[in-house]
């Protein structure tokens, strides 16, 4: 199906985070024949594809004024084969989907990413998204088995783990001294094309994951699964300064935890009787005994005695369902905000080395003080991942230029820790611009050189990862006076998606 009605591109202007941007045209395709035809149609009619899923990411990698190409639909085949441990998803098929066919044989796909009912395979290939267990299991990059893709040639071609490199782009000698000296030192990274896993693995999957559609479009993952374990216990824990829950962190981490999340007191004050603290950790230990896991939250609880001014203990599933209950109401809390406090996806997704994560968070509030903005601190500690939720009043004079100005000093702050600025969401067209800034003129040509060799024709989602010549990140807004006319019921709608994270809901039905 290809529509080029203005109801139904309105439908598709915006995706979680800050844009709307009205596409040309929206194109559903149904099978890979369609895909095959429609990137063909592109590089004769000079067309720009923008691939998407649920629509959930945050950078804007999902939205622009070319064509959508909504895979969200028409890829939903599932197959788990429990002998070999992997499920092979169409596109379209989410994590929740394929954590659910895996279940009945006791196995699951270990990262989890918070928006797991709606992220589809497609689209956490494409950030190479991450979860909180990603502290013991990685991001989905090391779980993705084969890929089926279309390349810009219009072309179906199946990547396979471990059949190396059979792509155009292949590193130099001296590209290949360059990439560890360049490539920052933290534990996540959803920043740009991963070279660094190019160069180790020769394969060339790893540049598939984490390309934001800016390479290909993926009809089909091919997923590797693991065991779920048998027991798991975990705890809260509160600090009274940043300073103390920064030094607990790489011990707990050295207990091998499956799960070290972090809720700032700038969250905290949203979620009605939280703990009074400055800082809470909430820890989650997976183990094949109940007697292994309750033994390690014991160790963890003495190790910190002297540190922790809260300690709340689950010893089993319900009862750390219950500890955690503090980390999911806190989105509902945020979405209650009065209208004219926007949360807005814009210093977002920061990851920095272990030992710089009580600075990062000092940095940050002191950056959101310094600008007037209000900001909710969250995210994966046992990582040095960290989510902030900008929530700036929009009816005041300057919020724009406030928002913008807290946009570099945070992008100044993670290049002086040594961070990435994007951990799990991607680079979209958000970040674009100051990915040279992390990595240096070189590696950027590299990544230039990557998009080349893949899309030399650029049909494939440009402004993405590689900077539009007039890259802005605050351009093309969503909220304010200048975002662009829609119909008033299909804002509303599109304002209620993202109040309820309602991303799984077919976006042609909010045309109707
Ligand atoms: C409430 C909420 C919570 C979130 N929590 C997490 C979290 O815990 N961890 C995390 O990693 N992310 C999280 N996200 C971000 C988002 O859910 C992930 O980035 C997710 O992987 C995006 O999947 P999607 O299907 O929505 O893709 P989209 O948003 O539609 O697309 C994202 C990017 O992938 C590309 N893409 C999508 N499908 C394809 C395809 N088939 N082929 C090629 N390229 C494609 C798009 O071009 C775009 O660049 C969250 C988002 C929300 C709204």
């Amino acid at each position: 199906m290809f529509v080029t009605d203005a109801r139904v591109r309105a439908a598709y202007a915006e995706g979680a985070g800050i844009y709307r941007i009205l596409p040309a045209a929206v194109a559903i395709p149904e099978s890979q024949d369609d895909v095959v035809a429609l990137v063909r149609q592109a590089r004769e009619s000079h067309l720009h594809l923008i691939p998407r899923g649920a629509g959930s990411g945050m950078p804007g990698g999902n939205v622009g004024n070319g064509v959508i190409v909504d895979l969200s639909i028409g890829f939903a085949d599932l197959v788990v084969d429990p002998h070999a441990r992997t499920a092979r998803a169409g596109a379209s098929v989410t994590w929740a989907e394929v954590n659910d066919a895996a279940k009945p044989y006791g196995l699951r796909l270990p990262p989890d990413p918070s928006s797991g009912a709606f992220a589809t395979s497609g689209g956490m290939v494409a950030t190479n998204a991450a979860g909180p267990r990603t502290v013991r299991y990685g991001s989905v990059r090391p779980w993705v088995e084969a890929l089926e893709i279309v390349d810009a040639e219009g072309s179906v071609r199946i990547l396979e783990r471990g059949a190396g490199n059979h792509g155009s782009f292949t590193l130099t000698p001296d590209s290949r001294l360059l990439i560890p000296e360049r490539f920052p030192k933290t534990r996540k990274n959803s920043s740009g094309y991963a070279l660094d896993r190019f160069a180790e693995t020769g394969d060339e999957i790893d540049l598939l994951v984490g390309s934001e559609g800016t390479l290909a479009i993926v009809t089909a993952v091919q997923w590797r699964l693991d065991p779920i374990p048998a027991d798991v216990a975990g705890a809260a824990l509160g600090f009274a300064d940043l300073e103390s829950m920064t030094e607990a962190v790489p011990y707990l981490v050295s207990l091998n935890p499956s799960a070290l999340e972090l809720l700032d007191e700038s969250l905290l004050q949203f979620v009605p009787d939280a703990p009074k603290v400055a800082c809470l950790l909430l820890i989650e230990f997976e183990r094949e005994t109940a007697t292994a896991a309750r033994g390690v939250v014991g160790d963890a609880v003495r190790g910190l005695k002297h540190s922790v001014t809260h300690v709340q203990t689950a010893v089993d599933r319900s009862g750390l369902e219950q500890l955690w209950s503090v980390r999911r109401m806190a989105s509902p809390a945020l979405a209650r905000l009065p209208p004219t406090q926007r949360s807005l996806q814009l210093v977002e997704d920061g990851c920095v080395p272990l030992d710089a994560l009580g600075a990062y968070v000092t940095g940050l509030r002191a950056a959101a003080g310094g600008r007037g903005i209000s900001v909710a601190i969250f995210g994966h500690a046992g990582d040095g991942h960290v989510h902030v939720n900008a929530l700036p009043d929009t009816t005041r004079d300057g919020w724009r230029e406030a928002l913008r100005g807290l946009f570099d000093d945070v992008t100044d702050l993670l290049i002086r820790l040594g961070g990435v600025p994007s951990g799990e969401h991607g680079v979209g067209r958000l970040r674009a611009g100051i990915l040279e800034r992390f990595y240096g003129p070189q590696v950027m040509a590299l990544f230039r050189d990557v998009k080349r060799a893949y899309d030399p024709l650029s049909i494939f989602n440009p402004g993405v990862i590689i900077p539009a010549t007039d890259w802005s990140p605050m351009t093309a807004l969503k909220v304010g006076a200048d975002a662009a006319a829609i119909p008033e019921d299909i804002a509303t709608r599109l304002r209620e998606v993202e109040r309820s994270a309602a991303w799984a809901t077919p976006k042609l039905e909010l045309a109707h």
